[in-house]
Formats: structure tokens, sequence, C-alpha cells
């Protein structure tokens, strides 16, 4: 008998007939001898649906307010799927984040999970219930709903299977595995039988949404067996996130593209060259909370440079007033913008043991016409920031370029 923790994401809790679905699925694992503990995301669109009302009632809601309003959309599909369940005749609960006292920080709208108190799940399973906790959501010390940013119920899920010390943690959703990039992009991308933790934490981080990165880091760190599988495929291995690299197969250079279209650009031009700059650039806008990704400075003529850097795009605003407001004291020209850049990655741990990777990634580009504004390496990624219009092109010949359509 295993303890296994099941995911089943937005789109595999859609309409009514595939909340049954997930029912049938669960409760054959239970008749197969597993005890079963089911994490469930709002129906798709609901959450968005929620962000969209709060922003009509008030244009910065309050984050505390916001959470007692996103995290509705789980709650709704928890008490849905017991429903499901003991109409075949399953016994099943449903819980909160709170109830079943998911402690997280306070940090609306992106909290940490900290503790979970396993003991009544435990109780539960013993007695024969399905386990139904509401994913994306918790509680912090003062009794606040919190909730754990977009994905996060991949979180909830792992974080409970950490907590209870499950065999598994299985992440049902609506492709049968994690591919060699977004399949909805590239109809070529191959799924991956297994990926490394490594690697899957570059892709989540540079814009995969299959797995919420929070979720990978945290099967990283306490060694939780982590598998993608198809919520609509009664067969299939899905993938495997893997600590080591399979040492019996011949690696790949790269294993994966991941891609972000929400990106813009800051340029400061004219920015006098002299040590210190960077700080009086970057620190404004680190303590306005905005998040800095790529960055460059340019080679300096006649005593002054140019500094560039990306952020979210829906902080692009936030981040000009920022500048604009120092921009004197900087000795700034000025600050010019643009709103439209994608990021493509290419990841993979074979990296390590090639040379050359990024001058085909470069090459590959440059034959397209696609210009590079900006480049950012580390150990196992390239990435590049482009014209957003060019996104879907670039991925495609890199995938077919790194040889991603043939199977390995
Ligand atoms: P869920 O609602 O089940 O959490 P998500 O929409 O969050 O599902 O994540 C699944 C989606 O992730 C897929 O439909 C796919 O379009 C996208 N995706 C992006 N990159 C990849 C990848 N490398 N492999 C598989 N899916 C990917
Ligand atoms: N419902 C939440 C979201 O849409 C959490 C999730 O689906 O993982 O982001
Ligand atoms: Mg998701």
């Amino acid at each position: 008998m295993a303890l296994i923790v099941q995911k089943y994401g937005g789109t595999s809790v859609g309409n009514p007939e595939r909340i049954k679905n997930v029912a049938r699925k669960v409760a054959k694992f239970q008749a197969q001898g597993h005890q079963v503990v089911v994490v469930v995301s709002a129906i798709s669109g609901e959450t968005n649906r929620l962000i969209a009302l709060a922003k009509e009632v008030a244009a910065t809601p309050d984050p505390r307010e916001l959470d007692v309003v996103v995290s509705t959309g789980e709650q709704v599909t928890i008490g849905l799927l017991c429903m499901a369940l003991h109409d075949i005749g399953v016994k099943a609960k449903s819980y909160t984040g709170g109830q079943v006292r998911i402690l997280t920080d306070s940090a609306h709208t992106k909290a940490r999970i900290l503790n979970i108190d396993e003991a009544p799940i435990k109780k539960d399973l013993d007695e024969g219930n399905i386990v139904v906790v509401a994913g994306f959501q918790g509680v912090d010390e003062h009794g606040a709903i919190t909730t754990l940013g977009r994905g996060g119920s991949d979180t909830t899920g792992v974080a409970l299977a950490a907590a209870l010390k499950a065999d598994e943690c299985q992440i049902y959703t609506d492709v049968d595995g994690v591919y060699t990039t977004d399949p909805r992009v590239v109809p070529e991308a191959r799924k991956l039988d297994t990926i490394t933790f490594e690697e899957m934490l570059e892709l989540a981080s540079l814009g995969s949404k299959v797995l919420q990165i929070r979720s990978v880091e945290f099967a990283g760190k306490y060694k939780v067996k982590l598998r993608v599988l198809s919520s609509f495929q009664e067969e299939g291995e899905g993938t495997l996130i893997t600590v080591e690299e399979d040492q019996n197969m011949e690696q790949p250079v790269i294993s994966g593209i991941a891609f972000n279209r929400d990106e813009a650009k800051l340029t400061v031009l004219g920015v006098p060259d002299k040590p210190g700059i960077a700080y009086q650039i970057l620190g404004p806008v680190a303590d306005a909370n905005i998040e800095v990704d790529m960055i460059i400075q340019n080679v300096s003529k006649d005593g002054t440079t140019d500094f560039s850097f990306t952020v979210a795009r829906g902080e692009l605003d936030k981040a000009v007033a920022v500048l604009e407001a120092v921009k004197e004291h900087i000795g700034a020209r000025s600050i010019v913008t643009d709103r439209t850049m994608a990021k493509v990655s290419i990841v993979g741990v074979g990296m390590r043991s090639h040379a050359g990777v990024a001058s085909q990634m470069f090459r590959t580009l440059a034959e397209e016409g696609i210009n590079i504004q900006m480049i950012s390496t580390s150990e196992i990624k390239i990435s590049v920031a482009i014209e957003e219009k060019y996104l879907e092109l670039a991925v495609r010949v890199l995938h077919k370029a790194f040889g991603l359509d043939v199977a390995a």
C-alpha cells in the first residue's frame, strides 16, 4: 500500500464532467489499495475572473482581502469533488488550506508554506477517507487566509507529500508530462520520460508554467518523488523529475526550451560612467520591490554610458516612475522603454561538458534575422531577450537546431 498525493489542475476540474472524471480516477487508485490525498485547483479561468472582479472594485486591492477573494475558487472545487466521490460510494472529506492548517508566512498573494499539521489527515486516511485539500492557499499565524502565488496548487501538492512522507506526488494536468518545450507553441515538442531537478528548476523559473517553481524547490529539498501526468489519459508514465542524470543514456546537450512573453526593457541613456551608478539606478528599483531580470551596461563614450535592464511587463510603469524620480540626481539624459520584449532560454545539464552551445544559439537566431538585445547565462542555461513578435519563431528554430524534434 502506498500513500500518494495527487494534484489536479484547473483544466482537469474544468467542468462537472471533468470533476466526475477526477473522482473516478481517484477512486480507482484507492480501490488498488492506496491511500490518496487529492489537491485541486480552482476551475480554469476562475482565479483570473476573481482577480478581475477585485480590480473592478478597487484598482489596487488590499492584498489581505484579495487573498480572501481569490482563495474561494479552490473552496468550490474541493466540495464538488467530494460530492462526486460520495456519489460513487467513496468516503471523502474536504479541507480548505486554513482548516488543514497549512501555515504560511504573511506575504499575501505570494506566501510561503512554513508548516503543515499532518496528523488529522493521517487519521482521516486511516479511517478510509480520501482527503481533498484546496490548493493555492494557507493561513498565517494571525488566522488570515493567504495564497501561494499563481500556479501555487502544485506547491500545495508537493508540500503535503513532503509533510505526509508520501511515496509519490503526482501532478495531473492537461498535457501528459514535461515536454522539450511548450507543446502548444511547438507541435514537434517531445515528452521527456525524465528530467533532472536542476533542469526543471531552470525551466520553471524561466517561464515553463507546467510546474510552479516553488513546487520544484520543495520537492528537491524534501526529496519528494515528483511526477507530471495527464488527467485525461488512463495510461502513461508521464515525466519523472529525477535527482541524478540518467548515466546510461547519451545526454542531449539541451533538454528543453523555456520562454516568457512577460518582459519589458528600460534603458537609462547618458548616465555618467562612474563607480556606484548601477547601484544608484537599481537601488531605488529594488526598494520599490520590483524584481530586475537581465541587465546590461554599454561601453562608455565621452564618460557616459547607457544602462538597460528588464522587468516584468506589469511592473514597467512603476519602474519608470521610480527612475523618473531619481533621473536628475543620477545625471541621466533620458529613459526609454520597450514594452514588448520576450525571453527565450535553452536549458540543459549537458551544456557543462559542451563548448559552442551559445554560438550555435546565436547563429540560429541570426539566420532568421532575429536581433538579440540582451544575453544572460548560467552553468546550465542561456537566455536571450528578443522582440516579442519573434518569440514563437525563435523557439521553433532553436528546438530544431538543437535536435529536440527527434527522439534521443
Ligand atoms: P494546470 O492548470 O494543470 O496547473 P498549467 O496550465 O498550469 O496546468 O500547466 C500546464 C501547461 O503548461 C500546458 O498546457 C502547457 O501549455 C504548458 N507548458 C509550458 N511549457 C511546458 C513544457 N515544457 N512541457 C509541458 N507543458 C508546458
Ligand atoms: N488557481 C490558482 C491559479 O490559477 C492556483 C493553481 O491553479 O495552481 O493560479
Ligand atoms: Mg499550473
